[in-house]
């Protein structure tokens, strides 16, 4: 199977082909086509099979195809919740690599570092952020950040998150976004508790394993 098959965009071809991409990998072809056509999925796929890709590809591709209006005001459509600020730098990067021929802007934000230049990215208008938990309901408390917007709502390594505390946080995210939305989970593995909270946030997931 090629990228071309999975229904991608020209744009988004471009950004693939120049990341040196031949093929789309097995979570990229299991799950690029169920995102696309809107569907909630539980993945479990560890981290170096291309899971990045796999929900960062199809969420550009539904975001360009509706893209329209000003960059002042952008609202967050897609929000990626990861556990740790290396990986949410890393899922940053990798969305602004597959953006580079598409309008759409991304922002990190994470603990541990200052707040103001953070306040600023969000000002200047965004459609995908990538957060750590804390600092999104941190900057949510202070009116930085409005999440009604929100068509799509990633957890990354939801395992991770768990086994790090942050599971009231993630469960208070997923009610600061709107009701009827796609929900992504991805997770090395998949243990009752990550199970729990899909049961309670996820409609009718599709499930894929790799
Ligand atoms: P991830 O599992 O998302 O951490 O990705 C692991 C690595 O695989 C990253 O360095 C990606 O840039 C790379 N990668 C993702 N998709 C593909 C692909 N279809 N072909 C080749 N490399 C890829």
């Amino acid at each position: 199977m090629s990228f071309k098959d999975l229904q991608l965009n020209r744009p988004i071809l471009r950004a693939i082909a120049e990341k040196g991409y031949d093929n789309p990998t097995l979570v990229q072809e299991k799950t690029i086509p169920l995102v696309l056509n809107g569907k909630d999925v539980i993945v479990s796929a560890q981290t170096g099979t291309g899971k990045t890709a796999a929900f960062a590809l199809p969420i550009l591709q539904l975001l360009y195809d509706k893209q329209e209006g000003p960059k002042k005001g952008k609202k967050i459509k897609a929000l990626i919740v990861s556990p740790t600020r290396e990986l949410a730098i890393q899922i940053a990067e990798n969305f602004e690599a597959y953006a580079t021929h598409t309008k759409l802007e991304s922002a990190v934000i994470f603990g541990g570092a200052a707040i103001e230049p953070q306040k600023e990215l969000l000002r200047n208008g965004i459609d995908i952020l990538i957060a750590t938990p804390g600092r999104l309901l941190d900057l949510h408390k202070q009116d930085e950040i409005n999440l009604d917007y929100v068509q799509t709502l990633v957890l990354d390594e939801a395992d991770l998150m768990l086994d790090m505390g942050f599971i009231d946080d993630v469960k208070k995210i997923e009610r600061l976004c709107p009701k009827t939305k796609q929900t992504l989970l991805f997770s090395a593995t998949i243990p009752y508790k990550v199970e729990q909270l899909a049961s309670t946030i996820l409609t009718e997931p599709q499930r894929i394993e790799v």
